[in-house]
C-alpha cells in the first residue's frame, strides 16, 4: 500500500533501538525524511546509516537526552517544522509503591508525559497551519492494563493519555491526528531488562522467564519493533486522516478488553 507520505519529514525520538527504530524504519521505507534521536552517538550513527543505505532517504541525527528543555530544543532546531512527529523515550525504572519519592515521580513525568506534550506544542501549530500533521506517541499497554511493578510508567503515561484525549478533539478539524500506540510485551532491550529483573526476583533462568511471558501472550511471542513501526506509520498515512484520539494496543491478545 502506497501511504502517501514520501517527502513528507518526521521527527521520531529515541529512535537508536527498539520501537522507535521500528518507526523511524517504516517511516523511511514508506519515503519520509527523518530527524533520528538518541541519547548514545554511536548507536544513532550506527542506525541512521543503515536507514540512508537501505530506503535512500535524508536522515539528520540528534544525540541528546530528549527529556531535558536543552535535549528538547535541539531535536526541534534540528528537526524544524516536522510534518509527523513520534515521540518516545525510554521507559521509568520497576519497583513497589513504596520505592519511589517526589524526584522520581518527577523524572518519569518528564520523561513520558511532559516531553511528549513540549514536543506537541512545538510542532503542532505549524501544522495545523499547513492543514495536515500526524502526531504518534509511543505509549504502553500500561495505560489499559496498569502493571503492577511500573507504578511510575502507569502514572506518568495515564497523565499523557488525558491530554492527548483532549487536545487530539481540538486539533483535529485542522487536518492533525493525534494517537497512541501501546506496546505489549515486545522483543526490545527494554524486553530483555525486564525478563533479567525476573530471572533475579525469582531465580530462574532467562529462557524461563522468556518462556513465562511468552506463555501469557495468546499469539505466543513477543511483538517486533518492524511490525510495530509499520503500525505506526499506517497511523501516519495519508489513509488514517479519520483515526483521531485512539489508544491503539498491539500486545499479541494478552489483555483481554471485549468492550
Ligand atoms: P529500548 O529498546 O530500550 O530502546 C529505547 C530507545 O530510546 C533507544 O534508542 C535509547 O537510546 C532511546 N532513549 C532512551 N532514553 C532516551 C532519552 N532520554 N533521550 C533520547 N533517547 C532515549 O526501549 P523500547 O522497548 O523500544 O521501548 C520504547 C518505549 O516503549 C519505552 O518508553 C518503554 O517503556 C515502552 N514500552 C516498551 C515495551 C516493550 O515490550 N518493549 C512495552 C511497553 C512499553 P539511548 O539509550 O542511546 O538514549
Amino acid at each position: 500500500m502506497d501511504l502517501g507520505i514520501s517527502g513528507k519529514r518526521a521527527l521520531v525520538t529515541a529512535s537508536s533501538k527498539g520501537l522507535g527504530l521500528g518507526c523511524a524504519e517504516a517511516l523511511a521505507e514508506a519515503g519520509c525524511n527523518l530527524v533520528m534521536n538518541a541519547r548514545g552517538a554511536e548507536a544513532l550513527e550506527a542506525a541512521a546509516a543503515r536507514i540512508r543505505e537501505r530506503w535512500g532517504v535524508e536522515v539528520t541525527t540528534v544525540a541528546c537526552d530528549v527529556t531535558t528543555a536543552e535535549g528538547q530544543k535541539q531535536v526541534l532546531d534540528s528537526a524544524g517544522q516536522p510534518d509527523i512527529l513520534v515521540t518516545n523515550a525510554g521507559g521509568p525504572p520497576p519497583g513497589m509503591w513504596t520505592d519511589w519519592d517526589r524526584d522520581d515521580f518527577i523524572a518519569a513525568l518528564d520523561a513520558n508525559m511532559l516531553t511528549p506534550i513540549a514536543l506537541m506544542k512545538a510542532c503542532v501549530p505549524a501544522m495545523m497551519e499547513r492543514g495536515w500533521g500526524r502526531v504518534v506517541n509511543i505509549t504502553s499497554v500500561s495505560v489499559k492494563a496498569p502493571v503492577p511493578v511500573l507504578g511510575l510508567s502507569n502514572s506518568a503515561r495515564a497523565g499523557l493519555t488525558g491530554y492527548v484525549a483532549g487536545t487530539s478533539r481540538q486539533v483535529a478539524g485542522k487536518g492533525v491526528t493525534i494517537n497512541n500506540l501501546l506496546p505489549g510485551i515486545h522483543a526490545t532491550d527494554r524486553a530483555d531488562a525486564l525478563d533479567k529483573g525476573v530471572v533475579e526476583k525469582e531465580g530462574i533462568s532467562f529462557d524461563e522467564a522468556r518462556a513465562n511471558r511468552q506463555a501469557t501472550i495468546p499469539a505466543g511471542r513477543y511483538g517486533t519493533p518492524e511490525e510495530f513501526g509499520q503500525a505506526c506509520a499506517f497511523l501516519c498515512s495519508v489513509h488514517a486522516g479519520f483515526i483521531v484520539g485512539q489508544n491503539v494496543l498491539l500486545d499479541g491478545g494478552a489483555t483481554n478488553l471485549s468492550m
